[in-house]
């Protein structure tokens, strides 16, 4: 009989005996949507049947091997791994991390060894140390990736700019040949994107794109492996230098976040596990919990390094990527952007000869000169343009996100994807060299702002202005379009950049290289929002209000608006690098919320969508409709397989191997019934176990470990616990017994099966939590939620 007990059997054999099942105790309900549910099928109780009610199921128990259906051997019920369809079948599959502190005796020991009040000083203190350092490090490390970008973009543009002068004669202002310029460009854009892609590609994988959506998950409470590593961190700055000087329509923005986040997880630690280094320093600020904290402040340093904005990057981090705020976590967030700011300002302020430190952020859009002026008036213009970047990203984050759809279909191979990238890099070149080549746009020197214009086809004393805007980096030309004096392009210009780069930036994000969407999407939206101004001034010129510049600042905010759908942290974040005044804030925010708003009706935020897209369980605000009106019994998992409170080692060994569940209920008073029946006294962690089973913490060795177990034990494993696997077989130990009771969480948050579903919702996302237990009136475990029943049941 044991050997037929395959899922595949189990399975034939319930829909065989359907007319015999019935449904019994809890987890019964919501079968229509193709939850598990236990039944009985024969007379043997103690081996539940799992009934699908839809026959096409085929994922239940794991890897059909259940250790023995004997039921005199206590050590031999059947270990079940419960899931949902969807979740089983379609979803990568994400852990989570473990927000909620387990306070545990050890930890409890701890607690009252560090009542005294200079210890809570002092860890206060050394928090305080740890988000200082973040801000310092990853100002520094913007200030290398801006100055390398800075150095090897101005070598480039000037050899181009050579070479067009020396190929094209300036007294031709016909044609002449640009076929060597060409291929120089098209080479000195396809090295360094070949070489980024191919470190993205064929090193770390999740340095691909902006990391904002990555950080934003991880935040939440989701475990994206390899996240925050130093490996991590390294490709991404070679990733975002070569995209960048390759000349792709990205930033270096987004990816700044994601380095500050890892520089945060790295220094919060105290220890390298990469290098095997241990500095036995922060050792309490080992866990999920904490670290959470810092990466916050990691992120929110990374905005601010990145945009020369301190509150804006605080903003950020609240508005887009917090799950979890708190008041103290607020004041260390903003002194970390603060400092962050501060030391990039010093840095690249003395790099440029500066001696007043006045070199603010990365994203350098400069100051508007004359404060901005609006009349009330042009109000619904600026809703007008919300409304238009609101529709154009809401269009552009569809686009994208079919673009990657065929991407992930029809290029999976390592190679096609470097091939990808390069191909997209010789597009924008070739775009950008027939726009140069047929538009012609010649402009009287004098009042260009661009360091080296170009003469291209113009007269003597004229620069080309389509060569100009793409003989710089993206960044800079947002900043001529917000400062370059009226009349400074014509309208065919503008129009067809807008276009070109509007497409160049959709088919960018996405590829496998390290890019941020925010300045290609400011720059499109900067482009159209000053070619409407154009527009409007030649249909009406008698118009006086038209500031191309404004223009073109809305423009922006519009479309960063209907593409992110940020609000709040956009218009500060706009306002701290523009220098505009306050009093402008309410032409930003009105075309911000009409953009977001307009978006929202649409699709979702790019971030947002790209992880949907990815099928990562991030818990949205407010629970999704469908969960409306449930109670708790109609998406809890059952039977829950669970640990009693004195168990064997080996029975413990044995869960580990056969089940991936990441939490165990840890039961008492079982007298008679299963242990997925018993009454609850905590809920351990297999990370926990783990431990427990490596270190040999059994009863019977007592006299060995109690004095030198600590939390400590359980911390210098963190974050990479080892696999089952590392443990030994416990052959010799078989009898062995494991005590929980100083190694569990004794206070895990209950529910009863008749709770409502958005209620439990509620405290599961304010919690943190990563498991949820369901108990009957008797404190009986009843079942168990998880994220993902949150999410895809
Ligand atoms: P996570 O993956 O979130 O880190 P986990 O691995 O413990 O935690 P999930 O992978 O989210 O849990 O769980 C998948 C499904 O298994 C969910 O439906 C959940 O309710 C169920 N489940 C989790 N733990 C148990 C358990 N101990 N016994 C039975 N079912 C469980």
């Amino acid at each position: 009989k044991k050997s037929l007990l395959t899922p595949k059997t189990i399975l034939a054999d319930v829909i065989n005996n359907d007319a015999r099942t019935t449904s019994t105790g809890v987890g019964v309900g919501n079968n229509n949507s193709g939850t598990l549910t236990r039944g009985i099928d024969n007379d043997d109780d103690d081996v539940p049947a799992l009934l699908d009610h839809t026959p096409s199921y085929s994922g239940n128990a794991i890897n059909g091997n259940l250790p023995g259906n004997d039921r005199d051997n206590a050590d031999s019920e059947p270990i079940f791994r419960v899931r949902s369809r969807t979740a089983a079948s379609s979803t990568p599959n994400y852990e989570s991390l473990d927000y909620e502190v387990c306070e545990n005796t050890l930890f409890q020991e701890e607690q009252r060894k560090s009542l005294t009040e200079r210890f809570s000083l002092r860890k206060d203190i050394i928090r305080w140390i740890i988000f200082i350092q973040i801000g310092i490090i990853t100002a520094l490390i913007a200030c290398t990736i801006d100055i390398i970008i800075e150095e090897l973009s101005e070598l480039k543009y000037l050899f181009l700019m050579n070479s067009v002068e020396s190929n094209v004669p300036k007294s031709d202002i016909t044609g002449g040949d640009l076929v060597v310029p060409f291929l120089y460009w098209i080479l000195l854009s396809v090295l360094p994107v070949a070489f980024g892609a191919a470190m993205v590609t064929y090193i770390e994988p999740i340095t691909a794109g902006s990391g904002i959506p990555q950080v934003k998950s991880y935040l939440n409470g989701v475990k994206i492996p390899r996240i925050v590593r130093i490996k991590t961190l390294a490709v991404k700055a070679i990733g975002v230098i070569t995209s960048v000087v390759g000349g792709l329509a990205g930033g270096k923005e987004g990816p700044m976040i994601h380095a500050g986040a890892v520089v945060a997880a790295g220094i919060s630690q105290g220890k390298s596990t990469t290098f095997v280094k241990d500095f036995r320093v922060f050792k309490a600020f080992r866990d999920d919990h904490e670290k959470r904290d810092f990466v916050l402040g990691g992120g929110a340093a990374g905005v601010s390094a990145a945009f020369g904005a301190p509150i804006g990057g605080m903003l950020f981090s609240l508005e887009e990527a917090a799950s979890f705020w708190n008041q103290n976590l607020i004041w260390r967030t903003l002194v970390a952007s603060i400092i962050s700011v501060f030391t990039l300002n010093i840095v690249l302020s003395t790099y440029h000869g500066l001696n007043d430190f006045t070199f603010t952020g990365l994203f350098n859009l400069g100051k508007f000169d004359q404060p901005l002026k609006f009349d009330y008036f042009e109000l619904p213009i600026f809703m007008l343009l919300g409304v238009t970047g609101g529709l154009l990203g809401a269009a552009w984050n569809s686009l994208n996100t079919k673009i990657n759809g065929f991407r992930k279909r029809y290029i999976p191979w390592k190679f096609g994807k470097v091939c990808e990238a390069v191909v997209v890099a010789m597009l924008g070149v070739t775009l950008a060299c027939m726009m140069i080549y047929f538009i012609n746009d010649c402009r009287p020197l004098g009042n260009d702002p661009t360091i080296h214009p170009v003469q291209l086809f113009c007269e003597d004393n004229e620069y080309n202005a389509v060569a100009a805007l793409w003989f710089q980096t993206p960044e800079a030309t947002v900043r001529s379009l917000f400062h370059d004096p009226p009349g400074s392009h014509k309208i065919l210009t503008l129009a067809m950049f807008a276009l070109v780069y509007y497409v160049l930036s959709c088919a960018t994000f996405g590829l496998n290289v390290s890019l941020g969407v925010f300045i290609p999407t400011a720059l499109v939206g900067a482009a159209w929002g000053r070619l409407l101004a154009m527009v409007t001034f030649y249909l009406f010129p008698e118009t006086e209000f038209l500031h191309p510049g404004k223009y073109a600042l809305i423009g922006a905010a519009a479309n960063l608006g209907g593409v992110l759908r940020m609000t709040i942290s956009l218009s500060v974040i706009l306002m701290e690098t523009t220098g505009v005044e306050t009093s402008f804030f309410f032409p930003l925010i009105i075309a911000l919320i009409s953009a977001k708003w307009v978006g929202d009706y649409f699709n979702e935020g790019i971030y947002d969508t790209q992880i949907e897209v990815n099928h990562v369980p991030m818990l949205p605000w407010e629970p999704l409709p469908q969960y409306k009106g449930l109670r708790a019994r109609e998406i809890l998992s059952s039977p829950v397989v669970c640990i009693k409170l004195r168990d064997s080692a080996h029975y413990i060994y044995n869960v580990l191997k056969k089940c991936d569940h990441n939490g165990f209920p840890v039961v008492d008073d079982v007298k008679g019934v299963r242990r997925s029946e018993g009454r609850v006294c905590g809920i351990v962690l297999r990370s926990q176990l783990i431990v427990i089973l490596l270190k040999s913490l059994y009863v019977e060795n007592s006299h060995f470990w109690l004095p030198n177990t600590t939390i400590q034990t359980f911390r210098d494993v963190y974050p990479r616990y080892p696999s089952i696997k590392s443990v030994r077989k416990l052959d010799d130990k078989i009898n062995y017994t494991v005590d929980l009771a100083m190694f569990m969480n004794p206070s895990p948050v209950r529910v009863n099966a008749h709770d409502s579903v958005p209620r439990i919702f509620q405290i599961f996302r304010a919690l943190g939590l990563r498991h949820m237990l369901v108990i009957n009136n008797e404190n009986r475990i009843a079942g168990i939620i998880t994220r993902r029943d949150f999410i895809y049941k």
